[in-house]
């Protein structure tokens, strides 16, 4: 009998047959719930939206741990600011900011965005 580990709680079970992927009906039907989500349009939207925030703020920052950026100059990379992963309290400065990620930003004044790599 041939051992597997199962795609969905990795656990070790006797393959029955030889395209056997999952230890029980419940793993498989999890597993299937689990990608059904995943390949939902909204859900593939939302990620892509913050993916492509992610990397326009990494951008930015570069090798930085904080730094400045114009709003206007956000706007022109493409930057949505529609999607957020968490918000965060700040305690050094007191304020709320969203976070994408492990990157925090919020409003510095009119026109700049404060930048904070977590
Ligand atoms: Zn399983």
């Amino acid at each position: 009998m041939e051992i597997s580990n199962c795609q969905c709680c990795n656990s070790e079970y006797e393959m029955r047959r030889s395209d056997q992927k999952f230890c029980s009906n419940k793993c498989r039907s999890r597993f299937n719930n689990k990608n059904r989500l995943r390949n939902k349009p909204v859900i593939k939207q939302t990620t892509e939206t913050l993916l492509n925030d992610y990397r326009i703020l990494l951008d930015i920052l570069g090798v930085n741990i904080q730094t400045f950026v114009e709003k206007q100059k956000l706007r022109t990379l493409g930057f949505s600011g529609t999607r957020f992963t968490r918000m965060e309290y700040l305690n050094d400065i007191k304020r709320q900011a969203l976070v994408i990620y492990d990157v925090a930003f919020y409003d510095y004044d009119e026109n700049n965005f404060k930048l904070i790599k977590l």
